[in-house]
């Protein structure tokens, strides 16, 4: 399978420009999501992301706000003009993200791992006919390269275009800086293997620390990947799930102002 015929993500954007999404980890109520993405839009931010539906380790966390949050997604999209993209990890969040007019749907570093959960997801997209919409797809939790292509593969033939990977690191247990650590010659080996296909940085998930998003996001950039997704929330403190890794749209205004950035080769 040689991805030849992928289309851009989303039209209009300059694409010698790194593709950035940000947002926060989830919505969580609609103050929060519009206050974070007027934030945003003001700051420059084209795409909008935020979990609705979120697969946290253990129970008992928040585990997203659900449909209502679709609403609140809207809003944004109304209000800002700026596209907006949520997870999906099952048919009827598909069915419900699509009802909604949603931008830009990814498939979860755990849903990832589930060949059955992506190709439910691939196959409601085809019988949907919503084969126009764009998906990312985040790497496998675990370093397995064959599984993450595997994903991508059952999505392209369910006759997605709009396709590209998201790298957020891969779990390990043990000690290491990160959350997540990079292993960046698994993503670069990706690239090796489908050239056209955009592979867009996550190093919130990555880090798993606001301080390491600047390097890290600065590393993606110098290996020319396509974009970032970094996770931006109006008051990051008080965040209901991964608070330690959000920085304000402020704070995320002079981290993208910083960067070095030169041309992508995708
Ligand atoms: C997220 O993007 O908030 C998320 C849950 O990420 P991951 O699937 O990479 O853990
Ligand atoms: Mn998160």
């Amino acid at each position: 399978m040689n991805f030849e015929d992928l289309k851009p993500i989303v039209e209009g954007l300059d694409p010698s420009k790194p593709l950035v999404m940000a947002g926060p980890c989830s919505a969580e109520t609609e103050e929060q999501t519009l206050s974070t993405a007027r934030q945003l839009a003001m700051g420059g931010i084209k795409i909008f992301r935020a979990g609705i539906w979120k697969p946290r380790t253990k129970p008992g966390g928040f585990e997203g706000i659900g449909k209502e949050g679709l609403a609140w997604l809207q809003r944004v999209r109304e209000e800002t003009g700026m596209l907006v993209a949520t997870e999906v990890a099952m048919r009827a969040h598909v069915l419900d993200a699509l009802e909604a007019g949603v931008d830009i749907l990814w498939v979860g570093a755990r849903t990832s791992a589930n060949p059955f959960a992506v190709q439910e997801i691939a196959d409601t997209l085809k019988e949907a006919g919503a084969t126009d919409v764009a998906v990312l797809v985040k790497n496998p939790v675990n370093p397995d390269l064959e599984l993450w292509i595997g994903a991508l593969e059952r999505l392209y033939n369910a006759g997605i275009r709009r396709l590209g990977a998201i790298h957020r690191g891969f779990s390990f247990y043990g000690k290491s800086i990160y959350r997540n650590p990079p292993q960046w010659h698994i993503p670069i080996e990706l690239h090796r293997r489908i050239p056209h296909l955009p592979i867009v940085i996550d190093p919130s998930h990555m880090g798993g620390k606001r301080e390491l998003i600047s390097s890290l996001s600065q590393q993606a950039l110098d290996m020319k990947f396509a974009g970032l997704m970094i996770e931006s929330h109006c008051s990051p403190d008080d965040a209901w799930s991964d608070k330690n890794q959000q920085v304000t749209p402020e704070v995320l205004k002079v981290i993208l102002g910083s960067l070095v950035h030169r041309n992508t080769v995708q």
